[in-house]
């Protein structure tokens, strides 16, 4: 019996360290790490079936400035703000995850480009209309997106440049829109 506790024990032990090593601990999303884990999945499975795959990366505009009026503190909850509008936006099969300081990474399976640059708009429109109320202030950074379909046999790195490049248009051309990849 007791055997079979501490088993017990240390299976959901290895279980919940699992799931801290795939998670963003602040929004709880997927982390980088887990993204990179679970695209390999979603294009593996999307090369068998012949369906296309696409990305988007989001960046908050202007966030140290937000940092900078409200605080640190704010900002965090900005993030946590931010990141579940776009979970709860997207549909059940898409992955969102936190890839850095103010960025998100959507890899979307089984859509194309187009589908994509609808889904970023609406990204888009979303942010900048859904404040987080916080001490009766209404804070609603906007974000920048850039939206790349994966090319045949394209790696995932391969395709985050590109849109990486539509992300930097995005800002170029005054924040607060969607670009897609060449
Ligand atoms: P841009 O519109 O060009 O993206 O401007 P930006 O100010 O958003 O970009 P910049 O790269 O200059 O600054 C990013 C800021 O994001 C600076 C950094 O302190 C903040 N940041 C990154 N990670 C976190 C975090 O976990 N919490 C908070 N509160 N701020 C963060
Ligand atoms: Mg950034
Ligand atoms: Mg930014």
């Amino acid at each position: 019996y007791t055997a079979r506790f501490y088993y017990g024990t240390v299976r959901r032990a290895e279980r919940k360290l699992v799931e801290l090593a795939a998670t963003d601990p602040l929004t709880g999303l997927s982390n980088r790490r887990n993204l990179r884990v679970l695209t390999e999945q979603v294009l593996a499975q999307a090369r068998r079936a012949g369906q296309p795959t696409a990305l988007v990366i989001v960046d908050i505009d202007n966030f140290k400035h937000t940092n900078d009026q409200h605080g640190h503190e704010v900002g965090d909850q900005v993030l946590v703000h931010i990141g579940a509008l776009l979970a709860t936006t997207c549909r059940a099969q898409d992955i969102v995850a936190r890839w850095g300081g103010e960025e998100f990474l959507i890899l979307l399976p089984n859509t194309q480009a187009d589908a994509a640059l609808m889904l970023a708009e609406r990204l888009r429109h979303t942010a900048a209309t859904q404040p987080l109320v916080y001490a009766n202030q209404a804070i609603a950074p906007t974000i920048s997106l850039g939206v790349a379909e994966l090319d045949a046999d394209e790696t995932l790195d391969s395709a985050i440049a590109r849109a990486d490049r539509a992300l930097y248009r995005s800002k170029e051309e005054g924040r607060n829109r969607v670009t897609a990849a060449e």
